[in-house]
């Protein structure tokens, strides 16, 4: 009988991570006025065209604290009162170069609304107010940012897709052999899949265009890299490097991530992370490697001349 009450204490003290959706509909136009409309045209492309464009974003918020008497890290009705007075009823329904201060581009320091800048500047609303360990914001569910108070270093993920065939099962080792280690997908005439690929590069916001890297230039790299020459082939035979590598999940993850890493790093961003969807069920994670005086070497100046 003496249980009882810890019993109803279980928990507390302990650590957790919560997470909270919210959403919002705003639009933007990336339009620097130290810049000739063919520059900013150059520069952020069909952004440019005023009066602007619209997205249904969703944001995500991660905290972290330990349980209360009560089995939670915070009431949520708190939670959702914070996000809603501190961003969404800011932002809903407004155009987002007119909202905060730091959007301001008739001043030096204003920076353009992008997902990237957007994302760190909520993180400066929200975290006196919560407990924030990470913020996700999807401007579309193909592209978002992530942001981890880190100074000016973010994240952005850009989703695409492919279809192809493969085959798993190694050369060098009789059917009955490749059966047993690959099942299924050791059949001698091969299977498909939709692929889903996300792309995550890491690098530091330019101040002033708010962009990590020149987003163009990085679906360009993807598409002429990856989904060009992967999509609707047999990669055994259509891919030459997987003629003797097996193309499973993992492996095609490492080798996009391979092709990637150097030509990420020329437009002036880091690839962090690619993560390969073979079906619902099955997906392969790799962290690229990052040469350290690589990422340090970039400064925002080498970044906004490349985007020129
Ligand atoms: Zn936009
Ligand atoms: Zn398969």
């Amino acid at each position: 009988m003496e249980e009882i009450t810890s019993h109803f204490s279980h928990g507390e003290g302990r650590s957790c991570v919560i997470k909270r959706r919210a959403c919002f509909s705003a639009s933007h136009l990336y339009k620097l006025p130290e810049l000739s409309d063919d520059d900013n045209s150059a520069l952020f492309g069909p952004c440019s065209i005023a009066p602007g464009h619209g997205h249904n974003y969703e944001l995500i918020v991660t905290m972290e604290g330990e349980l209360n008497q009560y089995g939670m890290v915070l009431n949520l009705s708190d939670v959702k009162q914070a996000i809603k007075s501190e961003v969404i009823s800011q932002l809903d329904f407004r155009f987002l170069n007119d909202t905060w201060p730091e959007f301001d581009l008739s001043k030096s320091e204003g920076c353009l609304p992008t997902t990237e800048s957007l994302v760190r500047v909520i993180w400066k609303r929200l975290k006196s107010h919560l407990p924030l360990k990470s913020l996700r914001l999807y401007e579309n569910p193909k592209l978002w940012a992530d942001y981890k108070g880190n100074a000016m270093d973010a994240y952005l993920t850009v989703q695409t897709h492919f279809a192809a065939a493969h085959r798993l099962a190694r050369e060098d080792l009789p059917q009955n052999e490749n059966e047993k280690i690959f099942g299924k997908c050791a059949r001698p005439n091969g299977h498909g899949h939709n692929y889903i690929v996300d792309i995550t590069v890491k690098g530091k916001i330019n101040p002033r265009t708010g962009m990590i890297c020149d987003l163009s230039a990085l679906n360009s790299l993807i598409n002429d890299l990856v989904v060009e020459p992967f999509d609707h082939t047999f990669l055994n035979k259509d891919i030459p490097y997987f003629a003797d590598c097996v193309p499973t999940a993992e492996n095609i993850a490492l080798h996009i991530s391979d092709k990637l890493t150097n030509p990420i790093n020329a437009i002036g961003a880091n690839l962090y992370k690619i993560k390969l969807q073979e079906s619902p069920n099955n997906a392969a994670e790799v962290y690229a490697k990052v040469p350290e005086s690589k990422t340090d070497s970039k400064d925002s100046k080498d970044r906004i001349s490349l985007l020129r």
